[in-house]
């Protein structure tokens, strides 16, 4: 387990100052996750590929990351009896999700070592929170005024952002928890349509491209990244990721990396964190939004990268050492969502994955849900090639096969 630590050092950003862990090796230890999706199914395979065994904390008997766990404890993340028993049997614990409650978190970075540090992931779950993080590290965001009563509805400092979005603070994803404005008028009904709930209005931004970046830091405060990716979303929904990002400057996509790099930095950050950004039309990066775990953007590494996101995730949680990940293909990753199934009839019937397999480069990931619904992730197809054009193309005859559009 965990020996004692040693004495703390500045961290070479001299933003924070994380204490040294001893590193948790390769083997036998038991690792936990909270939250049991597709991030921590591959997590879990990640673990497991190095030998560790892994526990995963999820209230649902049916979990894409309990189904590839060691040990599966079916209780609410904040079962006093389940979080006794990670306590007991893991070395350090991560997640998957960032709803997890924060007392949760807390609770079990009392006696274990946790990554992502409980506070950043509080941070994360709240978009006010999350943009005045922004603001504090320098981070360019999206103008925005907090919509959280009536009276802020007819606020002159709200009304001025319009045309805009309004997003719930908190749960907000995949476009969920959104709804845009337009008018002045507008603005009362759409607070009320979200549940008059706390919430961010965002000025909507005339969006050139649109990209993220994943970062780790370890608890050494050293940081790696992955090569920028450049995302399209469809209603809301992450659709496409193309890497090497076609429409970026070297230049953009260097400010994104030191812009993320600042944020975890920032944040005494430990774990993958990914950064979404717009890219204006004059070129200049506003920070989106981030996530505390590692990314749907960011799931081409698996095939395209020699040391994945998820690689990274446990890096950082078993304080290994971290090594900049190669990009040694070009890839576009697209996502599987539930309405691929419904494409023939009311009947549910999977896509023809054998006719996807007879291309080159297709690596087919599904995440093992019974059950496929519109708009749900049920896996994504990541395509490699020698070269961007080998990429895109191969990817385009990928979503003629499965009836997407082009990109
Ligand atoms: P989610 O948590 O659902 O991912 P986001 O805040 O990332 O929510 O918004 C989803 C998508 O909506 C973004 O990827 C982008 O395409 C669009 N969007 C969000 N905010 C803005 C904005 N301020 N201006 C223009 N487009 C936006
Ligand atoms: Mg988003």
């Amino acid at each position: 387990m965990n020996t004692a630590d040693p004495a703390p050092r500045p961290s070479p950003d001299g933003l924070a100052a994380p204490s040294l862990r001893s590193p948790l090796p390769p083997g036998s230890l038991m690792l936990g996750v909270l939250g049991g999706g597709q991030l921590g199914r591959m997590f879990v395979h990640a673990a497991q590929r190095h030998g560790y065994r892994v526990a995963v904390l999820e209230p649902d008997a049916a979990s894409p990351a309990g189904a590839a766990a060691d040990l599966h404890l079916d209780a609410p993340y904040t079962d006093p009896a389940a979080l006794a028993q990670l306590r007991t049997i893991c070395a350090a614990v991560t997640t998957e999700f960032e709803n997890v409650p924060a007392a949760t978190l807390s609770a079990l970075a009392d006696s274990l070592p946790v990554s992502p540090p409980p506070a950043a992931v509080q941070v994360c779950q709240h978009r006010a929170l999350e943009k005045r993080c922004f603001l504090q590290a320098g981070v360019p965001c999206a103008p925005h005024a907090l919509v959280e009563s009536a009276a802020d509805t007819t606020a002159p400092a709200a009304l001025a952002l319009l045309p805009g979005i309004l997003k719930t603070s908190r749960l907000g994803y995949d476009g969920k928890g959104q709804a845009p404005v337009e008018r002045a008028e507008d603005l009362p009904a759409a607070w009320s349509a979200l549940g008059s709930v706390p919430c961010v209005l965002e000025q909507r931004l005339p969006l050139r491209h649109e990209i993220s970046v994943i970062v780790a830091r370890g608890h050494d405060g050293q940081v790696v990244h992955l090569p920028v990716q450049q995302n399209l979303h469809r209603g809301g929904i992450l659709a496409v990721t193309q890497v090497p990002a076609p429409g970026i400057a070297e230049s953009t996509a260097a400010q994104a990396v030191a812009l993320a790099t600042r944020l975890a930095g920032a944040l005494g950050y430990v774990g993958v964190l990914c950064v979404e950004f717009f890219v204006l039309a004059d070129g200049s990066l506003v920070a989106n939004e981030m996530a505390p775990r590692p990314h749907n953007s960011g799931h081409y590494s698996l095939d395209a990268c020699d040391v994945s996101q998820f690689d990274l995730q446990l890096r950082t949680l078993a304080a290994l050492p971290l090594v900049r990940p190669r990009l040694h293909s070009a890839a576009v990753m697209l996502n599987l969502l539930g309405d691929l199934w419904f494409a023939v009839g009311p009947q549910p019937r999977p896509p023809d994955w054998a006719g996807l397999l007879a291309l080159p480069g297709v690596h087919l990931h599904l995440y093992g849900k019974a059950e496929a619904r519109r708009g749900r992730k049920m896996g994504h197809v990541t395509v490699t090639a020698a070269d961007p054009a080998a990429a895109r193309a191969t990817a385009l005859q990928v979503a003629a096969l499965l009836g997407l559009p082009a990109f």
